[in-house]
């Protein structure tokens, strides 16, 4: 086996975060859950977009916000995911090369446009979401490049893109090609309404010994294992994932790797401000604990950093320098 190329290839829904700041009249005059996340159409987007002021515009999704995250700490990263061929699109892949993500994945023709999350933010700092997945849920196997899939030590998917038939085939794939090249599978379940459709795939993939790394919160954990005890649930499943990783928001996290067992507390910060894209930014410090031969703890401390970090500010990508913040709390 020869050495990987990349650290980490990631499989997700290649989103635009378009963001703007907003009065509460507003979200009330356009009828907006405010502190959601709601799922719109191609027509409500439209209109929502018309009414947001001066806005802007980064690459989202979960798994390319984990390979920010782990480019930021220096790993080598790739993402797969579907654009359309329109300026969000081109917006997509500007910025998630500019942090140093590899993103070849060719843009789609025709309908639907580029997903984008349109992200109302108060004066009180509650984000309001309504997410548009538009192209991002029409990744064909055939974009797959297995020779990338093979190229890299982990191959990351994210389970929000378990939903839609193609990105599904297009996993089922990649988790072939990377278990033939003798690499690792990371799999984050993403929330528990995706286990709650594809718990049955997912609990047979884990049967299968077809997943390595294994991300969870505690919520999922209960929804995957049926067991509402954490510790039962994290039982049921430490023997089948060689690396199971379970979060508890402000508990902490849990790790348990071919029995062995680490812990870490929450990483102390002064206010918790959005906790969006706290467990992919745990992701992307683990994973690059993991991928350097890190110990389990320090893997798991990393990941709490990163994850304090985010949750210390709005938005999901990191205002700090990660790898000098994760050097310097490491000591
Ligand atoms: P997810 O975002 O996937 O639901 P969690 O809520 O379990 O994940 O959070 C992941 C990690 O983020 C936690 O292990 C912890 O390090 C940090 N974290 C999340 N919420 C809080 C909080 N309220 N206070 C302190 N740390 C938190």
């Amino acid at each position: 086996m020869t050495d990987p190329r990349y650290d980490v290839v990631a499989i997700g829904n290649a989103i635009v975060d378009v963001m703007a700041p907003c009065e509460d009249e507003l979200i009330e005059e356009l009828g907006l859950a405010k502190g959601g996340m709601t799922l719109v159409d191609t027509e409500r987007a439209q209109e929502l977009y018309d009414a947001m002021g001066r806005a802007t515009e980064i690459s989202g999704g979960s798994a390319a916000n984990t390979l920010a995250g782990m480019a930021a700490l220096g790993s080598q990263c790739a993402f797969v995911g579907q654009v359309a061929k329109d300026q969000l699109g081109d917006i997509f892949a500007h910025d998630i090369r500019a942090v140093g993500i590899d993103f070849d994945t060719q843009p789609r023709e025709g309908d639907p446009p580029t997903a984008r999350c349109l992200i109302f933010v108060t004066p009180d700092g509650e984000r309001t979401m309504n997410t548009f997945l538009g192209a991002s849920q029409f990744l064909p196997p055939a974009a797959l490049d297995e020779e990338l899939i093979a190229s890299a030590g982990v191959l990351y998917l994210e389970g929000y893109l378990w939903d839609p038939e193609e990105p599904r085939s297009a996993m089922r794939r990649a988790i072939d090609v990377s278990r033939d090249a003798g690499r690792k599978v990371a799999f984050t379940a993403s929330e528990s309404f995706v286990i709650e459709r594809h718990g049955d795939d997912f609990r047979a993939l884990i049967e299968e010994g077809k997943i390595d790394i294994l991300f969870v919160n505690e919520h999922e954990l209960a929804t995957l294992t049926g067991k509402t005890d954490f510790e039962a649930g994290l039982d049921a499943l430490k023997d089948k994932v060689p690396t199971l990783v379970a979060t508890r928001s402000a508990k902490g996290a849990v790790a348990i790797a071919n029995g062995e067992r680490a812990e870490v507390p929450a990483e102390p910060i002064a206010k918790v401000v959005d906790t969006t894209g706290a467990g992919d930014l745990f992701a992307a410090g683990f994973l690059t604990g993991h991928t350097r031969g890190e110990n389990l703890e320090t893997c798991l401390r990393m990941g709490a950093i990163c994850a304090g970090e985010i949750i210390s500010h709005i938005g999901a990508r990191s205002e700090k320098d990660l790898n000098a913040l994760v050097a310097e709390k490491l000591g």
